[in-house]
């Protein structure tokens, strides 16, 4: 079961995507994708397109979503896979956990046109599917768009980032809060993308998996479009240390910017037990 092209992770226009769930679906069947999730930011109302194209197309679906959550300072994203879209204390919590998504944009607005440049709420919201989901994708593709950067890569370097001009704090979920959402949904919560946080000491790292464990979290995205070889092999290494199972999601978004597409993704170390292994019981067919 390690050889199976699972895509567990991406996001439509729901979200920060730029494929409505319909055309994802389809993208993914064509890559050869065995198992999909879509797993919107904070968002669950792609779900049951997602699901209906993915029957339609005879493409096994797990229902999903990524919670924004703040530990210790940091911002880190949990995947839920296998939920119930419709579970009411899930639902009420990712509206919460999006609720102060425009504030924050305003601010980030603010602080770029401190730095000449203007209209960037306006222009981001041109991007936006979602009213209810303004993302710092959305900004980052106004940047692009006006010729302030050349790749949305860029504008986070420049712009988007701890420290610098448009970055605004945020308080998201907590980390045992968005796992017991997923959990009492029916859910699997998977600690997305690990290599990609900024943890101040190798002891916030440890106490973040240590944590996510302690509240239920139960899977590693091992293999995720952003990891290297190197960094697949460490968090493969860190899931069996902790226990996890393991995932594997390319975290597509886009076809001009993402450097991952769907399905397109090293297969699972055969020593790590499939996060799907534990969820067949949630796939749609
Ligand atoms: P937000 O939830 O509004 O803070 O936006 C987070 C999103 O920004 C992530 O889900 C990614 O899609 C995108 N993102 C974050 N960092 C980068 C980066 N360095 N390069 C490109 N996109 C990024
Ligand atoms: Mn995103
Ligand atoms: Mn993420
Ligand atoms: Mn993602």
């Amino acid at each position: 079961m390690a050889l199976l092209n699972a895509d567990l992770h991406c996001h439509s226009t729901v979200s920060d995507g730029t494929l409505e769930p319909e055309a994802l679906a389809a993208r993914a069947h064509a890559n050869g994708v065995e198992l999909w999730a879509l797993t919107d930011h904070d968002e669950v109302g792609g779900q049951h397109r997602a699901a209906a194209a993915a029957r339609a197309l005879g493409l096994p679906y797990l229902c999903g979503v990524e919670i924004s959550v703040t530990f210790a300072g940091l911002t880190v994203h949990i995947v839920g896979l296998g939920i119930d879209p419709d579970d009411a204390q899930l639902v009420q919590g990712l509206a919460a956990t999006r609720g102060g998504r425009e504030r924050r944009a305003r601010a980030m607005a603010e602080q770029l046109a401190a730095v000449g440049i203007r209209g960037a709420f306006e222009g981001a919201l041109r991007y936006v599917g979602n009213p209810e989901l303004i993302s710092r994708t959305h900004f980052a593709r106004y940047l692009v768009e006006t010729g302030v950067c050349s790749d949305t890569h860029e504008v986070f370097r420049r712009f988007l980032t701890e420290g610098k001009p448009g970055f605004v704090e945020h308080q998201w979920a907590r980390l045992g809060d968005a796992v017991r959402w997923i959990r009492d949904a029916g859910g699997i919560a998977v600690l997305a993308h690990p290599a990609r946080y900024a943890h101040p000491t190798p002891t916030h790292e440890y106490a973040l998996l240590a944590e996510f464990k302690a509240h239920g979290g139960q899977a590693l995205e091992v293999v995720t479009g952003s990891h290297s070889s190197a960094e697949i092999a460490r968090y493969a290494d860190l899931a069996l240390e902790f226990g996890l199972a393991a995932s594997r999601g390319s975290d597509f978004h886009s076809p001009a910017e993402s450097h991952c597409d769907l399905g397109a993704l090293p297969y699972l170390d055969g020593r790590l037990t499939p996060v799907w292994e534990l969820l067949a019981h949630r796939v749609l067919h």
